[in-house]
């Protein structure tokens, strides 16, 4: 009998396919793998089996973490895609290859500062409030022309933009929408899809998609 493909094997064929159907190739799209509340048992396997970037979403879980993972693999790359206080910008820079939750003028100050005390700069997405909602993190789209213009003038190095869109509607058109304001803005990444939408994400040329339950099975509540 032939072994049945692994999440990640799974997760990487419809990645292939999607771009293939937009024409894309696919290595222009990187995955994430989300491994928040997930132990580092269930981290190293994928780890074994090649996978190189992880997401977590915050801070504290992911300092606890991974400097014994890297220890095991130090070429594994770490993305922050949860918001982040300005207070462990410090924190953030030393832990972390990419932020993907800059959203605000008081984190470019804060983040700025911190990649200057570190003298390391780390790429940050700016993430934008793409459907509006105020209990969502992310910069309000008419400030972030902005934001941009602040990032750039304090020299963070700008990798594109990221959304995560209302729950339960069509994705699509806020994805459409991203695409958009990252070309007017001149930004060549974009990190949208998530398990349940990668595949349209990359239809509308997400860079970067972050995906957890379905690569890690669903995560306990709470
Ligand atoms: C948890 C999380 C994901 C992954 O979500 P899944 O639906 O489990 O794939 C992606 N992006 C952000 C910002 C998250 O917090």
């Amino acid at each position: 009998m032939e072994n049945a493909a692994t999440p990640l094997e799974e997760i990487r064929q419809r990645m292939a396919y999607a771009a293939r159907i937009a024409s894309r190739e696919p290595e222009e799209v990187a995955l994430i793998a989300v491994s928040k509340t997930h132990p580092p048992e269930s981290i190293a396997p994928l780890l074994e089996q090649g996978q190189r970037i992880f997401g977590e979403n915050r801070v504290q879980e992911a300092a606890a973490k991974w400097p014994a993972l890297r220890e095991q693999w130090p070429d594994a790359e770490l993305h922050l895609i949860g918001q982040l206080q300005s207070n462990k910008a410090d924190e953030a820079v030393a832990l972390f290859d990419c932020i993907h939750s800059l959203d605000r003028s008081s984190l470019v100050a804060a983040l700025a500062r911190a990649m200057d005390k570190a003298g390391r700069r780390i790429a940050c997405f700016v993430q934008v409030n793409i459907g509006a909602e105020p209990q969502k993190g992310g910069c309000a789209i008419a400030d972030l022309p902005a934001l941009l213009a602040e990032a750039r003038g304090a020299g963070i190095p700008l990798a594109g933009l990221m959304c995560v869109p209302p729950l339960d509607v069509e994705p699509a058109p806020y994805f459409a929408l991203l695409e958009k304001l990252a070309a007017d803005n001149g930004l060549a990444g974009l990190s949208m899809g998530m398990s349940g939408d990668f595949e349209t994400a990359i239809m509308l040329g997400a860079t970067h998609v972050r995906v957890g339950s379905a690569l890690f099975g669903e995560r306990a509540a709470g």
